[in-house]
Parts: C-alpha cells; structure tokens; sequence
C-alpha cells in the first residue's frame, strides 16, 4: 500500500480562526482543504487509523437545528483525528430555562473548547461567537445563509470523481430560495470556474440582484442541457411561509422538477446526480436515480463528508 502523503498548508493560513462563509477562504485554503480532503479519504477509505493529530483538543457541537449528516459527520470526523468530543444535547440543556445561544456558546467555550462547530437559523451568530470566543468557530449550517463545509464536500465529491470542477456546468434545481446549500455551492463552484446554473419555479428562486454570477433557468429541459452534474435540493418546507399549500403542489412539482433517469438524459451523457440529504423521494427525485451508483454521486458525498471535516477540523483546530 502505498504510503498517503500529506499536503503542505499555505503559509498563514486559516489564522482567522473561523469558516462561516465560503467568503472566508482564500483560493489557496480552499484547494488545500481538497487537497487535505483527499488525504484523508485515504484513511476513511482503508479503515486505517488516521494520525492522531488533535489527542488533548476539544470539539463541541453545538447544533440548534436538526442535523443527521453534518453533526454525525463532524463527531466521525474528530473521533478519527483523536479529539474529545461532545455534542450538546441542546433538547435538554439550559436553553429551556432561557439562556441565550450565545450564553449556551460562552459557558462551553469556557470549558476548554479548542472548536465548536455551530448549527443555528440566528443571523449573525457565528459572526458574534467568532468575535467574542476564543475557540475556532466553524459554521454546521446558518438557516438559509451558508454551509460551507458541505459546499467544499461538494467539491470534493466533484473533484474526485468526475474531475476538477474548472469549466464544469452544475445545475442546482429546486428550492434555491431556502437553500444554504444552493448557496454556498454556488459562490465555492463559481470560485472553483464551474458554471453554476438555478434551475426551478420562480417562486423558489433568491431574488433576482442577488448571484449574479449565476444563470437561471425555468425547466429542467433548458437547465439540464449540457449540463454535468444535476444537483437536486430539498423542499425546504419547515423554512417556508404558506407551507401547506406548497405541500399541496408536492406532486405537480414533481412531474415539473423532478429529477429522474429520464429528465436526466437532457443533462450531458454520463452527467452524474447529486443531493446533500435528506432527500424526499417522489418530490425532488426519484428513489431509482438516487440509488443508482451508475449516476448517483448521492452516498459518495457522505463518504467525503467524513473526509472534509478532517480536513476543516485538522486546518483550525491542529493550531497551539
Ligand atoms: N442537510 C442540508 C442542510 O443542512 C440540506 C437540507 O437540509 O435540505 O442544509
């Protein structure tokens, strides 16, 4: 076997302590982070210990919205590189007798936290715990604003198995609007020279001043051709004002919008699908598609999940 070799991080890199936003990232963190990624793919992919670089530090997670893969994913991830790790049972703590999340957030990071890794819809929160903690703040998911760490497994997902992401298209299709996921993918992919393209009713798409960089396209036909990767997205219902009658127009969305083995072959041949989960099958996509491995890139971006947050959490939290 031969041995993996480690990449070399830029000089002074990540000194700001902090990913919330992608904006945070210089182009030469954000191939490291691939790059670093890949590494640590290495020893995911064996099941071969990875080194134990951060024995003694402390990671808390600290996750005030829903989450399976992110929070599982940063656990997995910190477990491997040899952290303490805690996830705040937030159900259960003190937030019910009316702390505040930044309360909640100062009295862990006075418990010797080297990391916290922060999921809440609050804007502005991370910003302010960066400012006011002294532990690397990481963003796990800002409502509908960013998610950066799975903006760059994204990429990774993408670099690794169907190439770099230089002059790729990338359709994102559906609930763009409440998407933290559109949106991060977007502004890393456009950094990274891929075409990025919204695909979905108007009533899911941001408002028009805002991306510009990006096309967007009202059918599946026209936003699909040529395209190399189908990114698909969930129905953000729980972030949407007249639920019900959305819910209502599930169906007809689907035969709209959703992606399938046949509103694939208006992508590019061999274009690949991809989806950060959870998934709702029958609304976005088909359970076919999605558990097709010939197209679906779906479990591989669990897989660099794990690989991505080694990177993100060796990057700021290896530091004395
Ligand atoms: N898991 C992703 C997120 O946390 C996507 C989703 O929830 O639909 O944003």
């Amino acid at each position: 076997m031969t041995e993996l070799q480690k990449p070399l991080a830029p000089k002074n890199a990540f000194s700001a302590n902090r990913l919330i936003g992608v904006d945070d990232l210089s182009d030469a963190e954000i191939y490291y982070l691939l790059d670093l990624a890949e590494y640590y793919a290495g020893f995911v992919d064996r099941s071969e210990p990875a080194p134990q670089i951060l024995t003694g530090k402390t990671q808390i997670n600290l996750f005030f919205e829903d989450s399976t893969r992110t929070n599982l994913s940063f656990e997995l991830a910190g477990k491997k590189l040899g952290t303490d790790v805690i996830n705040v049972p937030v159900a259960a703590s003190s937030l019910h007798k009316g702390e505040s999340l930044v309360d909640t957030a100062r009295t862990l990071a006075a418990m010797g936290a080297d990391v916290m890794v922060v999921r809440a819809k609050e804007e502005g929160l991370h910003e302010q715990l960066s400012k006011i903690l002294d532990c690397a703040i990481v963003n796990g998911g800002a409502g509908a604003l960013e998610h950066p760490t799975q903006a760059l497994l994204d990429a990774a997902t993408i670099t690794m198995e169907v190439g770099p992401l230089k002059d790729k298209t990338i359709a994102i299709c559906g609930d763009v609007k409440h998407s933290r996921v559109a949106s991060s993918d977007a502004q890393l992919f456009t950094r990274l020279g891929a075409t990025v393209r919204f695909v979905g009713p108007a009533a899911l798409m941001p408002s028009s001043n805002e991306f510009p960089d990006v096309e967007r396209f009202k059918s599946l036909a026209t936003g699909l051709d040529n395209a190399d990767i189908a990114m698909g997205l969930r129905m953000q219902f729980e972030r949407m004002a007249d639920t019900d009658k959305i819910r209502e127009a599930a169906k007809d969305y689907f035969n709209e919008f959703g992606l399938t083995h046949e509103t694939m072959k208006h992508a590019k041949s061999g274009a690949k699908v991809m989806h950060p989960g959870p998934m709702n099958r029958g609304v976005e996509i088909c359970g076919n598609l999605a558990d097709d491995r010939s197209v679906s890139l779906i479990e591989k971006q669990v897989f660099y999940g794990v690989a991505i947050r080694m990177a993100v959490l060796d990057a700021l939290s290896a530091k004395e």
